[in-house]
Formats: C-alpha cells, structure tokens, sequence
C-alpha cells in the first residue's frame, strides 16, 4: 500500500515526547492560516512511499521512544496510515498522531470509516485541531496554537470522548 509522503524526520525531539521518527505526509485541505509546513498541502505534491519502504526506514531507527505520523493531514490517508500504524505498534513502538480535525470530528467520521477508527486505536496521543494563528504560543510543548489540545487517545477510546493529556504516551 502507497503513502504520499512530504518527509521524514530522523530523531525529532518537536513532534511529541521523547525521540521520534517523524514521518510528515503529503496532503492537507485545511489550509490554516501561517503553516509552518505549507509545502505539504498539496496532495499531488511529495513523493510515494510503500507502507513496507516506511516500516524497513523505522525498524533501521534505534534508540528511539516512537514514532509521529504528522502532516499535512494524516487522515486523509487514513488507509494507508493505519497500515502503517498497525506496523508500528505490532513493533511495539508507542505512536503520536498529529491531524487538524478535532478529537470529536475524527470519532464521528470512524462510525463510517473503519481505518479511521483503526488509526485513533492505533495512536497513544492526539495533537487534534487547526492551528489558528490569533491563538499562536510558542511555549506550548508539541504544538502550535493554543485551541490544539495533546488528547490521550488510549482512554479517550475507552471512554468515547476527549482526555487530554500534558505529556506523555500512556502505554509502555
Ligand atoms: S492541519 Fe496542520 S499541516 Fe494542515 S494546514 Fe493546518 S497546520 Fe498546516
């Protein structure tokens, strides 16, 4: 399975806790107002990769605490992102998920597209929402703006809404 991918990160310590490979997609209609990655919003943009291509660049990454599936927008390729996440955690490797839909947006659209729920299964934290420039803050850990919130995704799935977490994956 393809992936369209804008790039790939060796040992970001900016994409969620600890060291991470990041792994940027290509893709995102939301279009907020001063993205940092605005290269990535073009979905004929980017190069292909193969969920396989990924899994081999991952498994050649030691020594780190995860992976991030950011963006662009991730669950516009929920498909092939849940594959990859699936690769991901049958590794045991935690995964952080970035999208510019909210929590409650993503939950609601899982009722009819199950890789969209496999995905939120898949992921140990959230960072959900659009980045709105008025409310930028660039002292807040992992993310842009102040109305993204770091959801915990292990238990906002059991519970079937948001709990948001300051820091840190929830599975060890
Ligand atoms: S959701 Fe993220 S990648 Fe997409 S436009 Fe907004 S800030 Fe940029």
């Amino acid at each position: 399975m393809k992936m369209k991918i804008a790039g790939i990160q060796k040992d970001s310590i900016v994409d969620g806790p600890g060291v991470r490979l990041a792994i940027y997609v290509q893709g995102c209609s939301h279009r907020c107002a001063g993205c940092h990655n605005p290269e990535t919003h073009d979905p004929a943009g980017g190069y292909e990769m193969s969920v396989e291509q990924i899994t081999a660049i991952i498994e050649d990454s030691s020594c780190i605490d995860g992976v991030t599936i950011s963006g662009g927008e991730p669950f516009e390729q929920a498909a092939s992102a849940a594959a990859l996440a699936a690769e991901i955690r049958r590794r045991g490797l935690d995964l952080v998920l970035y999208s510019g839909y909210s929590f409650e947006e993503l939950l609601e659209a899982s009722v009819v597209n199950a890789e969209i729920g496999a995905l939120l299964q898949a992921g140990s934290l959230l960072v959900d929402g659009p980045f709105i420039i008025a409310e930028q803050n660039f002292s807040l850990p992992y993310r842009g703006s102040c109305n993204q919130r770091i959801i915990d995704l292990t238990l906002s799935m059991k519970e079937g809404s948001a709990v948001v977490s300051e820091y840190g994956p929830t599975r060890t």
